[in-house]
């Protein structure tokens, strides 16, 4: 049977007709007066429509619309957004046009297999899609030159539905394009482009989507189309959907076909960021298609290639990083390997962490080709370079050259829009087109300037709908559960909001230790029954599909929720986690709790979003929170010492958790004054915001992306491309590699007569041998720090040593410098490459120690 079909667009009055425009850009997102008009319209149902704008206008009746465009409050409303939108899209003064520094012109490709954009737009899972999708809008509000490159999944974010037991079901609603804000790119004469992409034997179509995106667009392949076979069309089916088999062929369609897209579009990114391992694959088509353009050999165009690219690696968990069988991976990139001329085990060995690896690293073949990389905490960046060392075996751990861009949140998304006025009202007064920079450190600074009274009744009001949220969510689950209407009625009277409420909600992975809480239940009956001062939580979160453990949490924290008499309508878990529960949650709560094993939490960012909306942090000092430090504005649970097992662990955390409760978080929160506000409390949040909404987003993010990585990556991409310079790079790179055996230092310091005191110069001393090589190509270092457990030398600095002549068939390096401490000074020399023509001279890794 053939199927055929058409799309008929609702017909708007011409003085409304702007609600269409608005529904086909996800700047609406964040910007609440364009959601109002949306709840003006129907707020039933602009529910029951997910908040998806283009599905929503379909679904209103035409008299509706009629009635509406003559009602002169919504069409004032209405044009005031249209302004502002307008104002937007249009503003000349971004902080990118003001702060860009940058030769030639930037434009990053960002690479994400998720984004969280909007509930409209279910293309994710998790952290590391709605990261995506704050990066993307603030790319947006700072005018930065960065597209998203993504997949778009037919079958969208999995919707979580408990049965009677707590076990949770999952359903995948479709996602039609037909409703969704996006449109079929065209080429210049109106044509939908498809792209062919080589798939092993095969070669299948995809189209791309755009996603509007404010300032900047979201583009999104397809191989749903009906010039592929069926399992071709399955390829972007599901978000991580299928097996290992399905997995690699999206992540050549998202890596491969994404550039093939891109050129296709005429769009020529000079940056290209590699937004976790998936799509990792991008690399081998840049490669390949510098070669052809400019007729390259694989080295060269690598060394453009790596040094254009950026990549951000996001999780310690072994699993969260993609290994691929190699058998599997020749299947699809053979013809790749093919066509940079290079065999078969040298690409294999560019994906293998060590020569002995059985499997092929998404993670590891990022870190090789791209010179740019970071983990996304402090943290995290120092448990990457443990976690990755061997890729850089001689390098000490202190210098693997994995650094760290710590993660944020897009403010504007996730904070509640009544304390977004408070805080326009008292702290920022917007530029003249009325945009807000939220790490602008001194708006913040004046958030004592707030009365409490003010503040709390705010807080009041979010807190409110938080439990409006849960409770309607009970009955709707308890009625699709059959339960009948007095059971429905009796067990959705949970929470009260004069009580001090704590929030919990993530995915369910075991790392994240959702049921550390409920070790021990008769101290959790104290603290949630306290006479004088009792405590509720509200917990939410999905399993993995396949991650039974992470069920058995759901359904072990379900359980007690509706069968624990001690705990029943105190603690409760509201089902199907996802964007706007995560918003009610963060919106509401008093404190929001994260206890995941230390360090496998690299960054985390729900706890950003609470505290913008003045709910305070008690966590585990793991990835985020661990940079805070120590602070008298949250508390922290354990410390940053290693356990002997993840029992004594449990044990010493979860105690740690207990106590903190009910010696310090219900103590403060209760102090209440005759108005019933607590002003401890209070000063406590504002302490908070101060400190962390100025830090914790994406625009700090962002900005620290252009700094430290899209410039240098934009620039050295350019030098590279210069005639003859990635050639002369990669002659160099090989002439280090044949003569790097015959090149050693020694120390030739002469003993000194008499004792060092501070403040004399020292005059180190070294002969040099190098081959065939010549000074410029080389620098000699003193590295001067202390003798590390491991026998090398823990650098605290390194000070480039002079060459001062020859002697004989060796060179003679010398500097003086006086020590900085006293005491025992440890030193080493080493040698390193050195070009001025590429952005870090640790990565092709040829380091030379004395020995
Ligand atoms: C913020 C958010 C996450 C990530 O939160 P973590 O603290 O990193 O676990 C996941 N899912 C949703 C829906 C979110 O809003």
């Amino acid at each position: 049977m053939k199927i055929h079909s058409f799309n008929v667009q609702p017909n708007l009055p011409e003085n409304i007709k702007f609600l269409e425009e608005l529904a086909n850009d996800m700047w609406f997102t964040w910007n609440w007066q364009a959601i109002l008009l949306f709840v003006m319209v129907d707020s039933k149902l602009w529910t029951a429509a997910k908040r998806n704008p283009k599905w929503f206008l379909g679904c209103v009746p035409q008299k509706r619309f009629e009635e509406l465009s003559k009602d002169e409050t919504f069409v004032n409303n209405l044009n005031q957004v249209k302004e502002a939108y307008y104002n937007y899209k249009k503003n000349p003064h971004t902080w990118y046009q003001e702060h860009r520094r940058e030769n030639g012109n930037l434009l990053t490709a960002y690479f994400s297999m998720e984004y969280g954009i909007g509930e409209g737009l279910p293309i994710y899972s998790g952290g590391l899609g709605m990261l995506a999708g704050d990066h993307i809008k603030s790319a947006s509000d700072l005018g930065m030159p960065i597209i998203g490159v993504g997949l778009f999944y037919k079958q969208g974010y999995v919707q979580q539905v408990l049965n009677r037991e707590g076990w949770q079901n999952e359903e995948y609603p479709d996602n039609d394009w037909a409703h969704m804000p996006v449109t079929r790119v065209t080429d210049a004469q109106g044509n939908e482009i498809t792209i062919d992409i080589p798939l092993g034997a095969e070669t299948v179509k995809a189209c791309i989507w755009r996603v509007p995106v404010g300032r900047t667009s979201l583009y999104l392949l397809d191989t749903n189309l009906q010039e592929n076979t069926p399992a071709q069309r399955a390829i972007t089916e599901k978000l991580y959907g299928g097996d290992r088999e399905n997995r690699i062929r999206q992540e050549v369609v998202l890596g491969i076909g994404g550039v093939k897209a891109l050129q296709a579009m005429g769009i020529k990114p000079t940056v290209f960021h590699i937004n976790e391992g998936h799509s990792a694959f991008l690399l081998f088509q840049r490669i390949i298609d510098i070669m052809n353009e400019k007729h390259l050999s694989f080295s060269e165009a690598r060394e453009i290639v790596w040094a254009s690219s950026v990549f951000t690696t996001h999780t310690p968990v072994i699993a969260g990083n993609e290994h691929f069988d190699p058998a599997l991976v020749r299947k699809y990139m053979q013809s790749y390997a093919d066509q940079m001329h290079i065999s078969w085990d040298e690409f294999l060995a560019l994906g293998k962490e060590t020569p002995a690896s059985a499997t092929y690293c998404m993670t590891v073949v990022a870190l090789r080709l791209s010179a740019f990389c970071n983990g996304v905490a402090k943290l995290h960046g120092l448990v990457s370079r443990e976690m990755w060392h061997n890729l850089w075996p001689n390098l000490p751990v202190s210098e693997v050259p994995i650094t760290s861009i710590t993660n944020g949140i897009h403010s504007a998304s996730w904070i509640s829009h009544e304390l977004n006025e408070l805080y326009r009202k008292y702290l920022f007064n917007g530029d003249q087109r009325g945009e807000v920079d939220p790490s602008d450190e001194h708006a913040w600074s004046k958030i004592d300037t707030i009365p409490n009274e003010e503040l709390w009744k705010i807080h009041s009001v979010r807190k409110n709908k938080l439990i409006d949220l849960v409770q309607n969510r009970l009955k709707r689950q308890l009625t699709r559960q059959g339960f009948d209407i007095m059971t429905v009625k009796k067990n959705s009277k949970v929470l009260r909001p004069d009580v001090l409420t704590i929030g919990f909600a993530r995915r369910f992975a075991t790392y994240k230790r959702a049921t550390l809480l409920f070790k021990d239940l008769n101290r959790l009956d104290k603290i949630v029954n306290n006479p004088a001062r009792p405590v509720q939580f509200v917990f939410a979160g999905k399993a993995h599909p396949a991650d039974t453990a992470g069920k058995e949490f759901i359904k072990l924290i379900v359980g007690l929720t509706q069968n624990d008499p001690r705990f029943k309508g105190k603690i409760v878990f509201v089902e199907d986690y996802n964007m706007n529960t995560a918003r009610y949650m963060v919106q509401g709560v008093d404190v929001w709790l994260n206890n995941p094993l230390r360090p496998m939490e690299a960054s985390g960012t729900s706890g950003m979003k609470a505290a913008l909306n003045g709910a305070l942090a008690l966590s585990v000092l793991d990835g985020w929170w661990d940079e805070v430090g120590p602070c008298d504005f949250g508390w922290s649970i354990g410390g940053p010492e290693n356990y002997k097992s993840a029992e004594e662990r449990d044990a010493v955390e979860s105690e740690s958790l207990y106590s903190i409760i009910e010696q310090e978080i219900a103590p403060a929160y209760y102090e209440k004054d005759a108005n019933g506000i607590s002003s401890a409390w209070l000063n406590l949040m504002k302490e908070s915001v101060k400190h962390i909404a100025p830090v914790f987003n994406t625009n700090r993010m962002v900005k620290e992306y252009y700094e430290r990585f899209y410039i240098p990556a934009n620039n050295y991409g350019m030098i590279l491309q210069e005639e003859g310079k990635a050639q002369a790079v990669a002659q160099w790179r090989n002439k280090i590699a044949q003569n790097w055996y015959r090149v050693s230092v020694t120390d030739t310091t002469p003993q000194p007569e008499k004792a060092i005191l501070m403040g004399d110069k020292v005059n180190f001393k070294a002969r040099v041998q190098l081959g065939n090589l010549a000074p410029e190509d080389i620098q000699v270092e003193l590295c001067i720090g202390l003798r590390g457990t491991l026998g090398g030398i823990v650098k605290e600095e390194a000070i480039d040593m002079n060459c001062t002549g020859k002697d004989g068939d060796a060179y003679t390096y010398e500097v003086s410098m006086s020590p900085l401490n006293s005491g025992r000074q440890d030193y080493a020399m080493r040698i390193l490459p050195a070009n001025n023509n590429i952005p870090n001279v640790l990565t092709p890794l040829f380091i030379r120690w004395e020995e």
